[in-house]
């Protein structure tokens, strides 16, 4: 079990009581064991980089104040720093869904195959139902039949209405049909789940950038899996470049992992991380919280 920063920074300064300030020669060893702490979280390393080097400009100078030690101030500047780069700064608004549009709100998914997108839309479209939303589902995952009957299935669970497609139609316009069959039936929410693949590839970035252009989302929420580690940042970066993201929903919180990835996708997106799915249920979406999140991170 490896100790928490706050005991490894404990270690590092108990030579140091008594400073008054942080400084650069007194946080030098300490911003060491930040970056390894980091690191061994599973953020990515350009994103550990920009990290360390905005906590270093904010403690520099910083009084230690009463009874704190130089590492445990550290550790507050740390702290409140990890929590504002993953939301704490946007307040609690950036981690809602945007619904200022003409109904009915389209939420567009978007994600590798297995992230969890197809759970996630069970997930949400329970959460939006007990908010008395009428919601449709639809899947463009044409290529496997069997995430078509998933997604019927969570749907059914959720209370909410689904919207078949015929696995030799095209993507678009299955998108466009059941767009129209929501606009008819007044639906408040369409979510639009669609294909992942096992790796980024330009055919599934080309179609879901089609299906962006022609159904104009409100919300496009980018699912990542917080067990792929260092690998979130490649995936988050592809899924970037190729959609205009509104948001992150961070997958599989329950497992071990200790969710570095919500910092590098939050590196490379800048998005909100909107959502952290925290077990395979449907109730297990929670409003993602910057602040464990951080506590998570550094363990
Ligand atoms: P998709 O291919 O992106 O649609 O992924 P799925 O929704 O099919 O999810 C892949 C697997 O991850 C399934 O076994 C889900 O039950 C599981 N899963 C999804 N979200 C979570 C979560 O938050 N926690 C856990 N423990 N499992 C999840």
């Amino acid at each position: 079990m490896l100790d928490n920063l706050t005991q490894r920074l404990a270690k590092v300064v108990k030579t140091m009581r008594g400073e008054a300030r942080l400084t650069e020669a007194n946080t030098a060893e300490m911003l060491r064991e930040v970056r390894l702490a980091l690191l061994e979280a599973d953020v990515a390393l350009p994103a550990v980089r920009e990290f360390i080097a905005r906590v270093k400009e904010k403690a520099m100078g910083e009084e230690v104040i009463g009874s704190l030690t130089p590492g445990q101030a550290l550790v507050g500047v740390v702290q409140a720093e990890l929590a504002a780069i993953m939301g704490a700064d946007l307040g609690p608004e950036a981690s809602q869904l945007n619904f200022a549009t003409q109904p009915p709100a389209i939420i567009l998914m978007a994600g590798l195959q297995g992230a969890g997108k197809t759970t996630t839309v069970g997930k949400l479209a329970k959460y939006l139902r007990e908010k008395k939303k009428k919601v449709l589902t639809v899947s463009t995952d044409v290529y496997r039949p069997a995430a078509i009957g998933q997604l019927q299935t969570v749907t059914a669970q959720a209370g909410a209405d689904f919207f078949p497609s015929q696995a030799t139609d095209k993507p678009v316009a299955i998108a466009q049909a059941a767009l129209d069959y929501a606009k008819r039936h007044f639906h408040d929410v369409l979510i639009i789940d669609t294909a992942g693949r096992l790796g980024i590839d330009e055919a599934m970035m080309q179609e879901i950038s089609a299906l962006h252009a022609a159904v104009k989302p409100i919300e496009t929420l980018f699912v990542v899996d917080a067990m792929l580690g260092q690998d979130a940042i490649n995936t988050a970066k592809a899924f970037n470049d190729a959609l205009p993201l509104t948001g992150v929903v961070l997958t599989k919180l329950d497992g071990d992992s200790r969710g570095g990835a919500a910092l590098s996708v939050r590196h490379i997106t800048g998005k909100p991380i909107k959502f952290a799915g925290v077990a395979e249920k449907l109730d297990g979406l929670e409003a993602f919280d910057p602040q464990r999140m951080a506590n998570r991170i550094l363990g």
